[in-house]
């Protein structure tokens, strides 16, 4: 491409997108490139490693993809067997789906060969798919380890590396897999490590596996998104299935993600639900990958409208159109409060995330808030009034509106003031919900159990390479 006709080109041709990748990128619905894909493209076309702080929904997919792809492709197909040319390591498997999905629209009719390595499916299928060699590999850091170190797989061919939510896989405990993993990839490999946010051992990650790296950043670390209108709700832990199910009432909350801090934490709030008349999907990481998707592929095709989820089985899940968040309680680590509202207002639309609070749960509250820089207003209390059905509004003025109109609240009629949730907002019962008075809430508190993602992963710090002998270094 010459300098001059350089400057006629618009969109993702002007960052050196061309051919059969840039009829795909367009043919994606990608024709003006995002923030973060004007800042990484170019720099990793030019073989810069990329240190990017982003989150899912900033289009950094397309950002690692597209560089990678069109490389690739450039270098016309050279794969040996049980290699991968390109790597991209995502800390769960919906990710991965997702990232592949992604890889494939992008490449489509380009002759670029993709594979999933995860677990909870079969082993036999993947080193089955990537035996004569793939161009494109998108992997969990477990599984991968499993194939490494029995010799399905030798990554010395690997010249693209890229680490997707760096912070997550750190959470997950699979930082250890991720350093030996990138060890046994090729030395002049280029390498591209995206985290949301950059706690220190990420930074000395990036130390240990970037060359000099272009540094792209497209929102400033751990605020939320502007879009999002947040709320806390003050509900003891007994209170809160109440709440939830009187909030959930409200069918202006079209697509709802409820997060859980523990599996069994979702699972009973999946059942009380149930219990109430709503129909909800579940994922958690006690879940069977088919399981896992199937849960997704209903809430993303609208046929449930309520999706509970722990962090780990969440994170990166990209679904077009979440109107709200609602956090059941609050995670354990103030960050993941971040990427759990983060899975609404995507994309430009409006999102609202509502967080139940227990009094026991005030010093995350706290902390969540030094994080996100902001107090969040407080939607309504139910501390001092042991029924949630009495309308809290009747002590407590403050709304989801906007600060223009909050003292609006007197209206004609007695009619309840609008907070965001739509007009039947905590009014009446759900439909179909059996009556709430007359039943004790069963079980333990969610507190009383461990949170998903606490050590959940225990084996897979311990595994190594050993036994036999990467194929890589074997090679
Ligand atoms: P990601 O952060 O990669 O998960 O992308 C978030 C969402 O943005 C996905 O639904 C992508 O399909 C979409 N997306 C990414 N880049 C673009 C683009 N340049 N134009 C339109 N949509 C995009």
């Amino acid at each position: 491409m010459t300098i001059e006709n350089t400057a006629e080109l618009t969109g993702f041709a002007k960052l050196g997108i061309s051919g059969q990748l840039l009829k795909a990128t367009h043919g994606a619905g990608f024709t003006e490139p995002k923030p973060i894909q004007e800042q990484a493209i170019p720099a990793q076309l030019e073989g810069r490693d990329i240190l990017g702080i982003a989150q899912t929904g900033s289009g950094k997919t397309a950002a690692f993809a597209l560089p990678i792809l069109s490389k690739i492709i450039a270098l016309g197909t050279k794969r040996r067997p049980k290699t991968a040319r390109a790597l991209i390591l995502a800390p769960t498997r919906e990710l991965a789906v997702q990232i592949e999905d992604t890889i494939k629209l992008l490449a489509k009719g380009a002759h670029v060969s993709t594979a999933l390595v995860l677990g909870g499916v079969s082993r036999f299928s993947q080193v089955k798919k990537i035996g004569p060699g793939v161009d494109v590999l998108v992997a969990t850091p477990g599984r991968l380890t499993d194939l490494v170190r029995e010799g399905d797989l030798n990554l010395a061919d690997t010249k693209w590396l890229v680490l997707d939510e760096g912070d997550r896989m750190l959470d997950m405990g699979f930082i250890n897999d991720v350093k030996r993993i990138a060890k046994a990839t090729a030395p002049d490999r280029q390498t591209a490590l995206f985290s949301a946010t950059m706690p220190d051992e990420i930074a000395d990650l990036a130390k240990g596996l970037l060359k000099n790296p272009v540094r792209v950043e497209v929102a400033p670390q751990s605020t939320a998104a502007a879009e999002i209108v947040q709320g806390v709700v003050f509900a003891r832990t007994k209170q809160k299935r109440q709440v939830l199910s009187r909030m959930l009432a409200d069918d202006t909350m079209r697509s709802v993600i409820v997060f859980a801090r523990t599996k069994h934490g979702a699972d009973r709030v999946v059942r009380d639900l149930e219990r109430d008349g709503f129909n909800a999907a579940v994922i958690h990481g006690n879940k069977s990958q088919n399981a896992r998707q199937k849960a997704l592929n209903e809430f993303r095709a609208g046929s449930v409208r309520i999706l509970v989820a722990t962090d780990i089985a969440a994170r990166g899940i990209d679904v077009p159109g979440i109107s709200h968040v609602v956090n059941f309680d609050l995670p354990d680590e103030a960050e993941s409060y971040v990427h759990r509202i983060g899975r609404t207002g995507r994309n430009g639309q409006d999102g609202v995330a509502v967080t139940l609070v227990d009094p026991s749960e005030n010093a995350k509250l706290r902390q969540v808030e030094r994080i996100i820089r902001t107090k969040l207003p407080v939607i309504a209390d139910h501390l001092d009034s042991p029924d949630p059905q009495r309308d809290p509004r009747e002590k407590n003025e403050r709304t989801f509106e906007p600060a223009n109109d909050r003292n609006d609240n007197r209206r004609p009629g007695g009619a309840k003031p609008n907070n965001g949730f739509g007009k039947k907002r905590f009014g009446g019962k759900p439909a179909g919900a059996k009556s709430f008075g007359d039943k004790p809430f069963a079980g333990k508190p969610n507190g009383e159990r461990k949170p998903e993602g606490a050590k959940p992963f225990k084996g897979n710090n311990k595994r190594r390479f050993g036994g036999k002998r990467p194929a890589a270094r074997a090679a």
